[in-house]
């Protein structure tokens, strides 16, 4: 697999001077297996993925957009997204969404004439909606993909992706649990609350993680459906994973606070004479899992 970053941040794009190294938008991912793509979440970074996907010479023009969840920043580049008004595409979209939505929904509601000029009929590929949910398993091509349900809103997916043996975790917009009366990790409790997320990481090759604070804010933001930096540190030690991601920053941190976390997160890892890989993702970042 081929993994490309388009958006990092999370709650809103928040483009500026202070965010040039890692990025403003939220939170989009692009996979590529073979000729397949797989996007994971439609925050604004979909809309250039979009117009570079559509001017690609591309011999598979089936796109695969999996959705963490459906608050805002994870689907707001969806009306934005080239391949949408291009009749070459067809595009499937894999949500969780509860039992009196539908999957349509998430695009419904924001093309409705209150929010947007046009709606959805306007679109020329062909678009398919698929319900998932936690624990579903299935294969897009040589992908498969498993879910799980992880501590934020109702609903909210983690992916791992497997091919050729090796596993990459997407899961953002997760906050690890730990003692709620203190801010300080403690790694029993990390492990015993954690228990089931765990394993579903469990030595993965790569974890792209929920990074949005660093311990001070997070004081002030438990229970929020985010995590900070050294309780992922901890998690990402104990999941043994091999490279760690950071991902979903705060939109009010700057590059060098993004940096800090960074230096923090390494630092708490090697001091612990654990070696993990460990990157702060920006927009750009490409690797091969
Ligand atoms: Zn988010
Ligand atoms: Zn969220």
């Amino acid at each position: 697999m081929k993994v490309k970053f388009w958006g990092t941040r999370g709650s809103i794009p928040v483009p500026g001077s202070n965010t040039l190294k890692y990025g403003g938008n939220t939170p989009c991912i692009q996979i590529t297996s073979d000729n397949d793509t797989i996007i994971l979440d439609a925050g604004t970074g979909i809309r250039e993925l979009g117009n570079s996907l559509v001017k690609e010479n591309l011999d598979h023009r089936i796109i695969n957009i999996l959705i963490s969840h459906t608050h805002y920043d994870h689907i707001q580049g969806l009306p934005f997204f080239a391949p949408f008004y291009d009749e070459r595409f067809e595009i499937n979209i894999y949500a969780s969404v509860n039992e009196n939505s539908k999957v349509e929904h998430i695009i419904d509601y924001q093309m409705q004439p209150f929010f947007f000029p046009v709606k959805r009929d306007i679109f020329k590929a062909k678009v398919n909606f698929y319900m998932i949910q936690e624990n579903s398993v299935f294969d897009i091509s040589r992908v498969n993909i498993q879910t799980s349900m992880v501590n934020h809103s109702k609903d909210t997916l983690s992916f791992k992706l497997t091919e050729s043996g090796k596993s990459l975790v997407y899961m953002t917009d997760n906050e690890i649990k730990f003692h709620r009366l203190s801010i300080d990790p403690e790694e029993n409790r990390i492990i015993n609350l954690n228990n089931e997320i765990i394993q579903f990481c469990n030595k993965s090759e790569f974890l792209i993680h929920d990074c949005m604070y660093n311990q001070q804010t997070f004081a002030d933001k438990l229970g929020w459906g985010h995590s900070n930096n050294i309780a992922l540190a901890y998690f990402a030690m104990i999941a043994d994973v091999k490279n760690l991601i950071l991902f979903h920053y705060d939109p009010d941190y700057s590059d060098e606070m993004v940096k800090e976390m960074l230096i923090e997160t390494s630092g708490i890892i090697s001091g612990s004479g654990k070696f993990i890989n460990c990157i702060s993702s920006f927009e750009g970042l490409e690797f091969d899992c």
